[in-house]
């Protein structure tokens, strides 16, 4: 074991193991520490959307494009099945306006290179049947989108990175950053001191508390999403399916602002998808109740509610499991990925808010171009840089 390393990486979760992976791919020692165990944040309890369909039509969504790109070829870059199946997605249309609303989103989208279009109530039925005809106008309907296994996905990135020279720690939380003339000289854990020039934050939701530890203020707060999870079986779900409303209040808040039901206070949305042993997972919220990750009756309520609405045939499955995460939310919804300027050799990848399955693996190269080559193909990186906000 050394104890010195070119990059030491802080989390456990997707875009820790990715950034470990792609820097390691790059030739550099990599020193991966976790806290708890892998998948134990965000990245172990979440959807498995690959969703370019719900990106804001900016940077965002072409680094979503990126990302889906580099995707096709994951599974035999990393030497296993992360179970990733471009299904397509379906945003359902409930009313005239969120249509009108769609419409110009839809326009954005094909003008950044997505090929999302309106379809009708009907072929959207014929897309996926057993919705419930009376509840959509007609759908927006991107054929690139796709989901992925989270929880192998983070493995496969960190046992390939491991297998590539990567040092992967877990129950080992990082206390406090070493400081040499104002610069980045390594970490403190609770079993360890590690040594290298360059330490990157990819703690999720818990990057402000790392940050703390260099005198920063990382504008990155915890949002909670709860989830539920049916008994397998046979195939039900055959696309991506979330609820339009969910995108319109993403890019249009405003429009929501006069929506005081518990539905839209919790930013109830379907996000249903059927995983390949066959267990549906729908529902997720969106809530600003800091690190509590805990299920409650209310919240279960209306997203079983909202779903058996949109699908009345998931009446008649039992339910197994909840869960709970935090997402990594930033102010202005992008993730924060860059050397931060003012702490030489201190490096923030975190903020990915719902998208991190999806951006994954666009991080990890974008991270290890830059800290390889000094700059990057990945296109509007700069979108990213953290230094958009006072971190001080
Ligand atoms: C309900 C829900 C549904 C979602 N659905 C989707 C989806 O369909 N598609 C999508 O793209 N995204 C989705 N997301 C978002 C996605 O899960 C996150 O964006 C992503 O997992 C963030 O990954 P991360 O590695 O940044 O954070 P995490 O997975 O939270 O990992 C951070 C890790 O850092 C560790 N850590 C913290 N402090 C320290 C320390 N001091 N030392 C060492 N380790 C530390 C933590 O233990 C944790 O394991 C969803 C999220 C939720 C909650």
């Amino acid at each position: 074991m050394s104890l010195t390393a070119d990059v030491i990486v802080i989390g456990g979760g997707v875009i820790g193991s990715s950034i470990t992976y792609y820097l390691s791919k790059r030739g550099k020692r990599v020193i991966q520490l976790e806290r708890d165990y892998f998948n134990s944040g965000a990245s172990g309890s979440c959807d498995t959307m690959i969703s370019p369909n719900t990106k804001e039509p900016n940077e965002h969504l072409q680094l979503a494009l990126y990302s889906v790109e580099l995707y096709k070829t994951l599974s035999s870059e990393l030497g296993r099945d992360i179970e990733y199946e471009q299904k397509g997605s379906l945003l359902l249309i409930e009313n005239q306006e969120e249509l009108n609303i769609m419409e110009g989103i839809v326009k954005k989208q094909n003008s950044l290179g997505l090929n999302s279009r309106l379809i009708s109530a009907e072929e959207t039925l014929r897309l996926q049947p057993g919705l419930n005809r009376d509840a959509i106008v007609g759908a927006s309907y991107s054929e690139v989108d796709a989901d992925v296994n989270p929880f192998c996905l983070n493995l496969a990135f960190a046992d390939r990175a491991a297998a590539l020279g990567a040092q992967t720690f877990t129950h080992e939380g990082v206390q406090e950053i070493l400081l040499h003339n104002g610069a980045v000289a390594g970490v403190k854990t609770n079993r360890n001191t590690y040594y290298a020039p360059i330490v990157i934050n990819a703690a999720g939701a818990w990057a402000p508390i790392v940050g703390k530890m260099v005198g920063l203020n990382i504008p990155i707060k915890p949002r909670r999403g709860q989830t539920v999870i049916t008994e397998a079986v046979p195939p039900f779900v055959h696309k991506l399916v979330n609820n339009a409303r969910y995108i319109v209040g993403k890019h249009h808040p405003e429009l929501l602002k006069d929506d005081h039901s518990a539905k839209a206070r919790m930013g109830i949305a379907i996000s249903l998808v059927q995983s390949r042993k066959g267990n549906v997972e729908f529902g997720n919220s969106r809530e600003f109740v800091g690190y509590d990750t805990s299920n409650t009756y209310e919240c279960l309520r209306e997203l079983i509610k909202n779903a058996t609405r949109i699908i009345p045939g998931l009446k008649d499955l039992n339910i197994i499991r909840t869960m709970g995460g935090v997402r990594p939310h930033s102010p202005d919804s992008k993730p924060l990925i860059g050397f931060v300027q003012g702490v030489p050799g201190f490096f923030l990848a975190a903020g990915h808010e719902g998208d991190g399955i999806c951006l994954s693996p666009v991080t990890g190269k974008l991270v290890s171009d830059l800290i390889v080559d000094g700059k990057t193909d990945v296109p509007a990186a700069a979108g990213f840089d953290p230094n958009r906000f006072n971190l001080f």
